[in-house]
């Protein structure tokens, strides 16, 4: 090798000239670009050490212990979440399982998951409780604003994009993280069968979604949006992000009722029929109806794990009210309380409270604003005001939604 004239970095041989930093050792220069590069890669090393770590600290909560603490922020939905219990537990059993025993022949598969439930029965709060109790990062995509690659929308490499950023852009802490996936059942093909109409763009999407699914690498614009040549992609594997995806499906019951009719003629019919339970037959929900109301088998296929949530009753409503961790009324306590405002309310108010929510249609997502309508005006005056004890009665409950033009509901 001829040698070079005058000093030159002994790494990338750029002349001092060409830097704007040459640091001289014992017998060797380093410039500022090599500097910078040996940086990067010692903290990605440093990463890397952490992950390893981490994934090796994995706690493993058992069914029980997740079920446990999904109880203390969602009410009821006892099968939906005894379901999930054991799909999160098998996932991440699933991530060990490949860490520690590598030379084992047996490959356990994804547990992807998919709720069916009325909106506001609590999906998404279920599934973002389980991201919490596990400190992975979590996402929520909305399955309705994705389209196929070329129309206008978002790729569905976007809901990857979300997930990376909640994860601060560090891949390896995405890699693990949970997508929840709203809204499913609104791509679904508007035909049962394909060969009649095609839906192009809903099973369009579909197909988008098989490949994050099913655990491939995936190239990531890491602001979402379109992918633009010019941004730069980040690769992310899927093989060990948990899919939950959740929809109304508005009319699945039909589907399942037929269903359920069908396998019960001619066959010990009259027994069977007895034994279902026709005022909630989401209870019965399985791939096949999830096939007849639109999603494709391939689609069907890579989301193996299928639960229900019930429509939310009085009952449900009120103990959402006050029980969880974190329930409405907790919070208003907690604001008044700032304020140094002991916050009574009378059991009457709790009650017309639910009955405005189960006529409004809304579910538990109807509570807040009623209880925002009923309190507002205390809590503007309650700085100013000299009481130290706000009591909420019935007639004040009343006469305030009366104000907010609720009061043909109550
Ligand atoms: P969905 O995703 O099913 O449409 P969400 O999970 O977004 O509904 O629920 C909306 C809000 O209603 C949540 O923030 C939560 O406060 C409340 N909620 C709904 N269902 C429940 C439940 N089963 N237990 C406690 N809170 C609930």
């Amino acid at each position: 090798m001829t040698k070079k004239k005058g000093e030159y970095c002994s790494f990338c041989l750029r002349q001092k000239t060409q830097t704007t930093l040459l640091v001289s050792g014992q017998e060797a220069f380093i410039c500022n670009y090599c500097i910078e590069e040996a940086f990067h890669l010692l903290e990605s090393e440093k990463k890397e050490q952490k992950n390893l770590l981490q994934n090796q600290d994995l706690t493993l909560l058992i069914p029980s212990e997740i079920k446990k603490h999904l109880d203390q922020y969602v009410i009821g939905q006892d099968d939906a979440k005894k379901v999930m219990s054991v799909a999160v537990y098998n996932h991440y059993k699933r991530i060990l399982h490949k860490a520690h025993f590598k030379d084992s022949p047996v490959e356990i598969e994804k547990s992807n998951i998919v709720m069916v439930g009325e909106t506001g029965t609590g999906k998404t709060l279920m599934a973002k409780t389980i991201a919490r109790i596990l400190n992975v990062p979590f996402c929520i995509a909305d399955a309705t604003v994705l389209t196929e690659a070329g129309y206008v929308g978002e790729d569905v490499e976007s809901v990857l994009s979300r997930l990376l950023q909640a994860a601060n852009f560090d891949v390896q802490a995405a890699e693990r993280g949970i997508v929840f996936i709203d809204e499913i059942d609104k791509i679904a093909r508007k035909n049962d069968n394909p060969s009649i109409t095609r839906d192009v763009s809903g099973e369009g999407v579909q197909q988008g979604l098989l490949k994050l699914l099913e655990g491939s690498i995936i190239h990531v614009p890491p602001y979402g949006g379109r992918k633009h040549p010019e941004q730069k992609m980040i690769n992310v594997n899927t093989q060990n992000i948990l899919f939950i995806c959740g929809g109304a499906f508005d009319g699945i019951d039909r589907k399942i009722s037929e269903r359920l009719n069908k396998q019960s003629i001619g066959f010990n019919s009259a027994s069977k029929k007895n034994k279902i339970n026709a005022e909630n037959v989401l209870q019965y929900v399985g791939p096949q109806d999830l096939k007849s109301f639109g999603l494709i088998p391939e689609l069907v296929g890579r989301l193996p794990v299928v639960t229900y949530l019930a429509p939310l009753d009085a009952n449900a409503l009120k103990r959402i009210l006050t029980e969880p961790k974190n329930a409405i009324l907790k919070q208003y306590t907690e604001l008044f309380r700032i304020d140094q405002k002991e916050l009574v309310i009378d059991d009457e108010v709790i009650d017309l409270i639910v009955k405005i929510a189960i006529e409004y249609k809304l579910g538990a997502r109807g509570l807040r604003s009623i209880c925002e309508a009923i309190m507002n005006e205390l809590m503007f005056n309650s700085p100013e005001n000299p009481d130290t004890s706000i009591h909420i009665t019935f007639e004040y409950a009343k006469e305030r939604l009366n104000q907010a033009r609720l009061e043909n509901a109550a």
